[in-house]
């Protein structure tokens, strides 16, 4: 079982959440990522998650999501549960991937529910035919995660014999706390990151380093 977060896909130039150079440092959540703000101003919202999706399609997988998809190959089974919206787990050929926080390139008729998805960036139409606004069909703060979701995370984790977490700052809830599922059942829990988090102590081994590095200490890359 792979865990991953925003610094999973830093050394692919999308840059994370918290830490040195994090997107909450320079703009303010509560006014980007809530349904409240949506509420308030859609344009606004869309503009931010519009230069979100600018940036992604700009960027691409590297070689530590190669590795994790290589893994299925060798592996008896692996899933890929991602805090990550930017959908590069599959576009590398990753099958068993839980998107606990949803899709960038996915959106949502806020009126009559139609999601799709599409990979414009911007996007060009911000309201849906039926006259709804489409809002990202992804998880912002104060939203719950979709049950079937939590579910699906919940049955993989709690069977998983191995879970690597790489590159999350484990602050999110209820995200942080399903490494923890695990380790109760048993498993032997590995930490990737270049610093220290607030859930390390959960965890058996620490490989302090970037996502992709780390990686190819663990899986073998052929
Ligand atoms: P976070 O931003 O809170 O923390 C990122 C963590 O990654 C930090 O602990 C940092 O030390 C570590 N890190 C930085 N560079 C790394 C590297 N090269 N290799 C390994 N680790 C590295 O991220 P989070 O815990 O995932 O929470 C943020 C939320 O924001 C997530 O829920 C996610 O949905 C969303 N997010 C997604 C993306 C994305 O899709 N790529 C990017 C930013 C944020």
């Amino acid at each position: 079982m792979f865990f991953t977060g925003a610094g999973m896909s830093a050394e692919s130039g999308i840059p994370t959440y918290r830490g040195q150079g994090g997107v909450w440092e320079k703009y303010d959540y509560r006014k980007y990522a809530t349904q409240y703000a949506f509420d308030e101003d859609p344009d606004r919202v869309w503009d931010f998650h519009d230069e979100r999706r600018s940036l992604v399609a700009a960027c691409s997988p590297h070689e530590g999501h190669r590795l994790i998809a290589r893994a299925e190959a060798t592996c008896e089974q692996v899933t890929v549960v991602t805090q990550n919206i930017d959908g590069f787990h599959r576009r590398v050929g990753s099958r068993h991937v839980v998107e606990l926080h949803g899709n960038l390139w996915r959106s949502r008729c806020t009126s009559c529910g139609t999601v799709e998805e599409h990979h414009q960036a911007p996007r060009a139409e911000r309201r849906h035919r039926c006259g709804g606004w489409w809002r990202p069909a992804i998880v912002w703060f104060g939203d719950a995660i979709p049950q079937a979701v939590v579910d699906e995370a919940v049955r993989a984790i709690e069977q998983c014999d191995v879970l690597v977490s790489i590159g999350t700052s484990g602050v999110i809830y209820p995200a942080a706390e399903l490494p923890l599922l695990a380790k109760e059942r048993g498993a032997h829990l590995i930490e990737i990151n270049p610093e220290e988090t607030a859930m390390s102590h959960h965890y058996a081994e620490h490989l302090r380093g970037p996502a992709s590095e780390m990686l190819a200490q663990l899986v073998p890359s052929a």
